[in-house]
């Protein structure tokens, strides 16, 4: 298959290896928001989220968790951000599940991005809707 992180599982292409345990790899990002941004890839091809069973997300959230540690442990960031890019729409570049885990720091300059309220009766709508689904 042609997928670059696959090929990174395979050790086809180099990577900066992290962690790694029998379901999961870490490695460094290549193109870094901060020195130490990691990626937590699932070994066996998965699209994104919505291609996942919920034991492929536990063992990913797992790894995420021991790097985010990794990384505060190590590195002593002021903060850490987890994210997930989901198809393109949401950011989605590496059509290969990860989630990223991004060390922060003080006045880095990366400002989360900003919401605004709900209009009149909206936030009823959208909660009735995510309510109706199992
Ligand atoms: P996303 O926008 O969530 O799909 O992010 C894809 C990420 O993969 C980007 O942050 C890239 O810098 C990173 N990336 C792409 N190719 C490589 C590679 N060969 N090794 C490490 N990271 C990579
Ligand atoms: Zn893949």
């Amino acid at each position: 298959m042609d997928c670059i992180f696959c090929k990174i599982v395979a050790g086809d292409i180099p990577s900066r290896r992290v962690y790694e345990d029998a379901e999961t790899l870490a490695f460094l990002d290549i193109h870094p928001v901060n020195p130490g941004h990691t990626l937590v890839i699932p070994k066996a091809h998965k699209v994104d989220l919505f291609d996942t069973e919920d034991s492929d997300w536990k063992s990913l959230a797992s790894s995420v968790r021991i790097v985010a540690h990794k990384i505060e442990e190590a590195l002593k960031p002021d903060g850490v951000n987890i994210a997930m890019n989901n198809r393109a729409p949401a950011g989605q570049v590496v059509f290969h599940a990860h989630v990223h885990v991004i060390p922060r720091h003080e006045g880095d300059g990366y400002t989360p991005w900003h919401g605004k309220p709900y209009k009149e009766g909206e936030a009823e709508t959208i909660l009735e809707k995510l309510k109706s689904v199992s």
